[in-house]
């Protein structure tokens, strides 16, 4: 599992976006799970097409996989994997701007849905009726667990009963993480388009440009998901199979490493940062309400962040009591080496940092040391169990080694808290689970802002 070093010819390939064919550039191989995987860039886009020559197993459909396994990564989606605010962007963006009430006459098309969130965050905030399309065991656990109905079909391959619902009302399409995965793309919408009333279609996709090949492997492995995914878009590409697909009214937005292109009927304003974030603020605050106890807990760890940050009390004060971990801290490090994955939420490694920082803000030095330690350990354990799931854990295990480096140097221990900066750097050498760029950069000038500072106390105590 890591990056190859190694060059290709350029191939003979087409560009599922914007439609190109010609030889295309080789740009980097990887080897995982016992194959060599090969992308290379759209001559005329820059997309990233898969050489699918490479792949000769089989892909495996999720509509089989059944039973723990499958639950688990269900679980993970609703703790931590889906994103709120681009659930928030997609479906927000889908919305025409016109009055609610003409707003019902339209159905919301939600394919590849995955737990159907983005189908329940406009019925519970907009009251708009729905059509849920998932064919995994996730889509049942939608139903289940959101009360969402929900078709267990393909988009390739949809059922007479979701076309006939679909039939003669204007149709706002959604598709979140659905198109990387199709083998061609532009075939698949075109026949939706010409079957149904497709007034807008808005869709969110890894954003290839944004692939970081300098940084170490797992940290880009949850956008490659090889195997699953066949190509990556670069805005342009997005926004060219928009208009190949002809809409009149095309604007693709990329932010935080994902692409959010909408085409429609008619001219329409791209929600603005701002209407996104609250309308996630409301969605989760509903979610944190939520019976079901992992929505909730789910809801509860992405609301953590912005109520840590904005330094609002009464909201953090909620939201620490669904983790009391600060207290617990033995138990559960015991459980992350443990490994048992049944005791442990998904979220852990972001909320333990989220709650040590909230701790030091109140004071307790030893409880925020004793939830960052968690946050480290967990990153270390997730990236060997669940390789794919383990980006955000590690993100959040280089950020804790600097705040624990600042607490230490804040008590005055300027020896120990080098050691956590070290780790950083350190990790430089592992190509697989090391930290990325950013992080060695800053612990380089923490590391150096402490040699300074042991200087001067030197120089003062000799003065
Ligand atoms: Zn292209």
């Amino acid at each position: 599992m890591h990056w190859l070093n190694i060059t290709h010819e350029p191939r003979l390939l087409t560009c599922v976006y914007c439609g190109q064919s010609g030889r295309f550039r080789h740009v980097k191989s990887y080897f995982y799970e016992n194959e060599t995987f090969s992308l290379h860039a759209c001559s005329k886009c820059n997309s990233l097409i898969y050489d699918l020559t490479d792949i000769d197993a089989p892909i495996v459909s999720q509509a089989d996989l059944v039973g723990t396994e499958i639950s688990r990564e269900a679980r993970c989606v609703i703790e931590t994997g889906f994103s709120s605010y681009h659930v928030a962007e997609c479906a927000l963006s889908t919305l025409p701007d016109i009055p609610e009430h003409e707003l019902r006459d339209h159905v919301f098309v939600d394919v590849g849905a995955g737990m159907g969130m983005a189908s329940y965050f406009v019925k519970t905030l907009f009251g708009l009726k729905t059509v849920t399309v998932e064919p995994s065991y996730t889509g049942k656990l939608a139903q289940d667990i959101l009360g969402l109905h929900v078709y267990r079909a393909y988009f390739e391959n949809l059922p007479k009963e979701v076309l006939d619902e679909l039939a003669n009302k204007p149709c706002l399409l959604q598709l979140n993480s659905v198109i990387e995965h199709l083998v061609d793309p532009a075939a698949v919408l075109a026949d939706m388009i010409d079957r149904a009333q497709v007034k807008v279609l808005a869709a969110v996709v890894p954003d290839g440009m944004a692939m970081d090949f300098d940084s170490p492997f797992l940290s880009a492995l949850p956008f490659l998901a090889p195997r699953d995914h066949r190509h990556l878009p670069s805005k342009l590409g997005m926004e060219l199979l928009l208009k190949r697909l002809g809409f009149q009214y095309v604007s693709v937005e990329a932010t935080y490493g994902l692409i959010t292109g909408v085409g429609s009927r008619s001219p329409f304003p791209f929600p603005s940062e701002r209407t996104i974030k609250l309308a996630e603020h409301v969605f989760l605050e509903n979610l944190l309400r939520h019976p079901n106890q992992l929505v909730a807990s789910g809801g509860a760890s992405r609301l953590l962040p912005t109520a840590v940050i904005n330094n609002n009390a009464p909201l953090t004060a909620q939201l620490v009591a669904f983790f009391p971990y600060e207290e617990k801290s033995a138990d559960i490090l015991a459980k992350v080496a443990a490994r048992s994955w049944d005791d442990l939420p998904f979220h852990l490694g972001p909320t333990c940092y989220w709650l040590a920082y909230n701790a030091l803000r109140e004071g307790r030095v030893d409880g925020a040391l004793a939830l960052l330690q968690i946050s480290k350990a967990f990153a270390d354990v997730i990236a060997d169990d669940y390789p794919t799931l383990a980006m955000t854990a590690l993100e959040f295990k280089w950020a804790a080694l600097l705040l624990e480096s600042q607490t230490l140097a804040a008590q005055g221990k300027a020896a120990a808290a080098e050691a956590p900066l070290r780790a950083i750097l350190d990790s430089k050498s592992n190509a697989k689970h090391g930290a990325r760029a950013l992080y060695i950069r800053q612990a380089e000038t923490d590391l150096k802002a402490l040699r300074t500072r042991a200087e001067d106390a030197r120089l003062s105590a000799i003065a």
